[in-house]
């Protein structure tokens, strides 16, 4: 009678769901997920830090629509994915964390590397679950994949104590879960669906806020049609690219302005915490009617006075409610409101345009982030990370596709920039990968370009080199005069990287110089990496702090 380990029964549980790649960094006791993984025909990416395995994972499985796998192995492996584990749940990103624990027979007398991983992992996990025996592991992977996919999606720790994962056992006592449920997306009721609508038709300065959600649900074609009714609407960080920005109800520009005034406010997946202001004064108006379209009710409950709240998916219920003012006139229909807001826009926008044009030598990050703008494909997959660059793209640097914008999510989450470029190459190779990131956020992460040199992920690494954490800023304000550098680094040759795995290694100094290395970049068959020396003492131009 055939016989297969637990590894070959991870895989072939793995395959079963439609997941072709998982990551991780080899280790005990998991070196059998591993062995049948590759067995079976799966895309495995080694990795060199369980971090980025878990953030490369996460990617992924944002731009798949499927959970993330990452395999890692005991004691401080699996405390490594903690971080991204916590970023995947508040983030509502789909990750497994598949961890190796301790043998049993060395539980309580100082096993290598003993540690209660379920009590680590618990806090950061929207759900976990330990392998009970070897026979169940398929059964556990498939409870596993679906805890992170379904509802709100998150981070997933399954622990598989060492004893359980090399042991063979006939192959017909293991058996795989091979079908999971097709899920009815929840419609919306219908009566909340008319109060919405109602409350759009007689707003005389409605808005629509988009968030993750909605980009996770694929509403782009239900918002495009509700928003095209006349009604402006703002984007989160990662819900950019739900609706190209180039939409001409797009005010982001005007964000400030149409939080601050909007009388009727329809949020669909996106959460009221800090990167809204908490959908409340003095950032949102104190008689704001507000809705909110959520998979989960709880969400309704915040900081937030929500005067209505529908459990439903975003794509159906903004598809209903579009529906529900088909031939119906809205009081803002003069277009008055939109205007005002695209004016403003304007202005803004035009604040920056001298910014933009700058031919100053050190390079004046806007500078460096237009030509970007203006190389990259539009259907690119854009990661930004930093400080200061991060805010910069976030007013500069357009996305057009859903599920294409990468950034430090609802944690703010440094050090993801690097791994999330390279899970998005890997997930979608069609398509142009692109990290713009700050000096300090590439060296978070940096030698994940030997992983993906390695694994044929096609990066190109912009680093905006302003020589520390807000470039000179932090030091130079916040810090004792003459102290030793600590927020502020050094001018490192961060290019020098793409040389240690023979990759495209280019400096750029001057303006003129961005566009033609962006290029080479982007024909360049392996990884790159641009470093662009940029002014560490030039600030962003506007925003509160952060994504917010
Ligand atoms: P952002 O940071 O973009 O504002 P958040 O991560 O705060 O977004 O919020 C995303 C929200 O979307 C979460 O509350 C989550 O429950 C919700 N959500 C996830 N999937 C769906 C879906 N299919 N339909 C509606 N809401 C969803």
């Amino acid at each position: 009678m055939a016989e297969i380990h637990g590894g070959q029964i991870v895989a072939r549980q793995l395959r079963a769901a439609g997941i072709d790649t998982l990551f991780g960094v080899v280790a005990g006791p998991m070196i059998e997920l591993f062995a049948g993984a590759q067995q079976a025909g799966l895309r495995v990416v080694g990795c060199r830090h369980e971090e980025n395995a878990a953030f490369m994972a996460s990617a992924w499985g944002w731009v798949k629509r499927r959970p993330g796998v990452v395999v890692v192995g005991s004691g401080p492996a699996m405390t490594n994915t903690v971080t991204p584990l916590y970023a995947a749940t508040q983030s509502a990103m789909p990750l497994v964390v598949l961890g190796g624990s301790a043998y049993a027979n060395t539980l309580g007398v100082g096993g290598f590397q003993e540690a209660d991983q379920l009590a680590l992992a618990r806090p950061a996990c929207k759900w976990t679950g330990q392998v009970d025996r070897t026979e169940r592991i398929g059964e556990w992977l498939h409870l596993a994949l679906a805890r992170a996919l379904h509802g709100r999606p998150g981070g997933v720790y399954l622990d598989f104590p060492g004893h359980y994962v090399a042991r063979r056992v006939a192959e017909q006592a293991a058996p795989i879960r091979a079908r999971a449920p097709d899920v009815a997306p929840p419609h919306p009721d219908p009566e909340a669906v008319e109060r919405v609508a109602g409350m759009l038709a007689s707003a005389q300065r409605p808005l629509v806020v988009v968030g993750k959600g909605a980009a996770w649900s694929d509403a782009g074609p239900a918002l495009e049609r509700l928003v095209g009714r006349g009604i402006p609407y703002v984007c989160s960080p990662m819900g950019r690219g739900t609706l190209p920005d180039d939409d001409p109800h797009f005010v982001n520009a005007a964000r400030s302005t149409a939080l601050a005034q909007a009388d009727a406010i329809l949020v669909v997946g996106a959460r009221l915490n800090w990167i809204f202001g908490f959908g409340r004064p003095p950032r949102w108006r104190a008689d704001a009617r507000i809705a909110q379209i959520d998979i989960e009710a709880e969400e309704f409950t915040s900081a937030a006075d929500v005067e209505l709240g529908i459990v439903a998916d975003a794509a159906v219920a903004v598809g209903a409610i579009d529906e529900a003012l088909e031939g119906r006139a809205l009081a803002s229909a003069d277009g008055r409101w939109l205007s005002e807001l695209r004016e403003k826009k304007r202005r803004n926008e035009a604040t920056l345009a001298p910014l933009l044009a700058s031919d100053a030598v050190p390079i004046q990050p806007y500078r460096l982030v237009r030509e970007v703008r203006d190389v990259v494909p539009r259907d690119a997959n854009l990661s930004v990370d930093g400080e200061t660059i991060m805010g910069i793209c976030r007013a500069v640097l357009p996305s057009f596709r859903p599920r294409s914008r990468f950034n430090a999510g609802t944690t703010g989450c440094m050090g993801t920039g690097v791994p999330y470029a390279i899970g998005a190459a890997l997930a979608d190779p069609d398509h142009a990968s692109v990290a713009v990131v700050g000096d300090y956020a590439f060296g978070a992460a940096a030698l994940a370009l030997e992983t993906a040199a390695r694994v044929g992920a096609k990066v190109v690494f912009v680093v905006a080199n302003n020589e520390g954490i807000a470039g000179h800023l932090i030091q130079d304000h916040m810090l004792p005069a003459g102290a030793p550098r600590i927020a502020a680094l050094l001018p490192a040759h961060y290019e020098k990287l793409a040389e240690l795995v023979d990759g495209l290694a280019l400096r750029v100094e001057r303006p003129d110089e961005i566009r033609p290395a962006l290029e080479r970049a982007l024909e360049a068959d392996g990884v790159s990496v641009v470093h662009v020396r940029v002014d560490p003492k030039a600030t962003r131009a506007s925003g509160a702090n952060y994504l917010q």
